[in-house]
């Protein structure tokens, strides 16, 4: 499946000037090609709403600060609903109808929506928009960082393209939502895919992407004001890593058990001697985890150290919500908000 993903990225970057067709898809003409190539709306019924289906929450609760107060209603479909994580998830047979019979599909385009491509072929509706996020960051997607807890001495410039000895094993990070950054080009794009499905109210999505990148840089700045102020500006993860983006944003230095969301669990001896060897010499006051987790590692790595005495707080990768928590109001906004408290605690 890496190799997959790798001949995936490749395809999309020679494709990225002007039809960035989604992974596997390139011969299925329009309907998998770009936002920008579907300018022929022709299929928009005039009066029906635009129907659209997101994979996780980020995406979905972008598309739903866009089409606020839309004259047309616009209800975005979750798929993955109530704690599915992006990684485990398969589409039903009734998620693929929805996504066959939609206007715009948006996903993100990593090794985790292999799935995607058998769902296209089932798109009857050859003007569906389809976004791949991945597609749409372009030269801003990162190479997941390999080899993580052993001896990546210079962890930030080990995500550098190229940098890699075995290239065969390079494949893009997907938790691209992770950066508030790219979530203002993500909402840029899916502005301009709902935009073009209903032209007539394009100056109400345009108002709503404005206002709405206007509190994602607000927030940015925060986290950027968070980072200056911090007495590190190293994070050291007891777990899986999925904030490559997010710490390569604010000049973040990082460490972690594992890579990305690598479907490892036992971490070897070798890398809790490491990593606490990290927290001894950089003097850490803290060790970090996932949403979810048990904390063993986090604990292990603890007990390892010379203090024994840090503290150890969870980061929320938002790629698995409760269907509760977005009835009780949460948004990507709120999310990353929780994660700003956290980080600040983190770096203090
Ligand atoms: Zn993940």
């Amino acid at each position: 499946m890496i190799k997959n993903k790798l001949l995936c990225a490749a395809l999309s970057f020679l494709l990225a000037a002007g039809s960035l067709a989604a992974c596997g898809q390139k011969d299925t003409a329009p309907a998998a090609d770009s936002v920008s190539a579907l300018t022929d709306s022709s299929s928009s019924d005039s009066g029906s709403s635009v129907s659209i289906v997101t994979t996780i929450f980020p995406q979905y609760d972008w598309v739903r600060e866009i089409v606020k107060d839309s004259p047309q209603d616009i209800e975005p479909v979750l798929l993955l609903r109530d704690g599915v994580d992006l990684h485990s998830y398969q589409p039903t047979a009734e998620d693929i109808m929805k996504i066959a019979t939609c206007d715009i599909f948006i996903y993100v385009g990593g090794e985790s929506d292999s799935w995607v491509e058998d769902a296209l072929t089932e798109a009857a509706d050859s003007d569906m928009t389809v976004v791949n996020l991945l597609d749409v960051l372009g030269n801003s997607a990162k190479e997941e960082v390999i080899g993580f807890g052993t001896e990546t001495e210079d962890a930030e410039g080990s995500a550098e393209e190229g940098d890699h000895e075995d290239e065969g094993e390079s494949e893009y990070d997907e938790h691209i939502w992770l950066s508030l950054r790219n979530a203002e080009v993500c909402c840029d794009a899916i502005e301009k895919a709902i935009e073009e499905k209903d032209p007539e109210n394009a100056g109400v999505y345009s108002v709503n992407l404005a206002s709405y990148r206007e509190k994602l840089s607000a927030l940015d700045a925060k986290f950027t004001e968070a980072v200056a102020k911090g007495s590190t500006d190293t994070l050291l993860f007891g777990d899986r890593f999925p904030f490559l983006y997010m710490a390569e944003d604010y000049g973040l230095n990082y460490y972690a058990a594992f890579s990305g969301c690598s479907a490892e669990t036992e971490a070897s001896f070798e890398t809790i001697v490491y990593l606490a060897g990290k927290v001894n010499e950089l003097g850490l006051k803290s060790i970090c985890t996932l949403e979810n987790s048990d904390q063993k590692i986090a604990q292990t790595i603890r007990d390892n150290t010379e203090t024994k005495d840090q503290e150890i707080y969870a980061f929320d990768s938002l790629q698995s919500i409760k269907a509760a928590d977005i009835e009780n109001g949460a948004t990507y906004i709120s999310l990353m908000e929780n994660n700003l408290d956290v980080l600040k605690k983190a770096l203090a």
